[in-house]
């Protein structure tokens, strides 16, 4: 248990020795594919842009084989990306198994994976300007697939029942219900956890408690990733502007976000992964 809770159990005779045993990587990689044509895209042809206003969210499509970038134009600003294939939203991004899998934070290279029964390559991070960042000295690092999302329910619990309704949850439970017609409290029930783009974070050495702390991101930073399937997308420019302080409010300083998508060189020749293997007989 973290040290933020008393101990009331004693520590057996063992204890150190248990705590001496080395860990071991629960999913080691190697066995997944290769992640191909990494490095920055070179746009051919039309881009489609959108921008994401301060405490908003907008919707975009992205055909399979097409890059998305998603960039810091006027101020450093956190985004809370949501992915689901563009013909089912019942396949959506997995952020806990794509953890599971690449780790807190996730990079060029790192694989975007979709939910079970599907668990399949969704989108991989092609490029990101952000990547000399790596792990700084407070264990903190960009673009985190641990934080869930803001939303206005944990405000309420954490705030005497404030109400606030600009937090990501809310701000891309709009732009989806908007995008596909649906009511809003069924567009709500296929908002997931995030992808935290250009957010920092990590867990406190001596409690484990996460934390956020102002994002390295400034303008010009940009993610880029191929979606190797159909996407919609949906992206919250987050009322916490670029974390440093807090979110769920409109006291932060907050600013647009960029999307493009377009094609590359690599885009016609593209093959969407096929449907995950395993044959969902269960045992049965
Ligand atoms: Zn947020």
């Amino acid at each position: 248990m973290p040290n933020r809770r008393p101990k009331l159990s004693p520590a057996p005779d063992d204890a150190l020795q248990r705590r001496a045993i080395k860990p071991i990587v629960c999913y080691p990689p190697e066995t997944l594919p290769s992640p191909q044509n990494l490095g920055p895209a070179t746009p051919i042809g039309a881009i489609t842009t959108h921008i994401i206003q301060p405490r908003e969210a907008a919707t975009f499509h992205a055909n399979a084989g097409q890059t998305i970038r998603i960039t810091s134009i006027d101020g450093p600003q956190v985004g809370d990306l949501n992915l689901w294939n563009a013909h089912n939203l019942t396949e959506r991004f997995f952020s806990g198994k794509t953890r599971a899998l690449h780790g807190t934070h996730v990079t060029t290279g790192d694989t975007l994976w979709s939910n079970l029964p599907h668990l399949r390559a969704m989108a991989t991070i092609t490029h990101d300007s952000l990547d000399w960042y790596g792990i700084d000295p407070y264990g903190g690092a960009v673009h985190d697939v641990i934080g869930t999302r803001c939303d206005p329910y944990t405000n309420a619990l954490l705030n005497s029942g404030d109400q606030y309704h600009h937090c990501c949850h809310s701000n891309l439970t709009r732009a989806l219900a908007e995008a596909t017609n649906l009511p809003l409290h069924e567009a709500e029930t296929h908002v997931h956890d995030v992808l935290n783009v250009f957010m920092c974070t990590g867990f406190t050495r001596d409690t484990g408690q996460y934390f956020m702390k102002a994002s390295p991101v400034r303008p010009g930073d940009h993610l880029e990733f191929r979606a190797e399937i159909d996407l919609l997308g949906a992206l919250s420019a987050c009322p916490g502007g670029d974390c440093g302080a807090e979110h769920s409010s409109d006291t932060t300083r907050c600013y647009p976000l960029q999307i493009e998508v377009f094609d590359t060189a690599h885009t016609s020749s593209h093959t969407p992964p096929a449907a995950n293997s395993y044959n969902r007989t269960h045992g049965c």
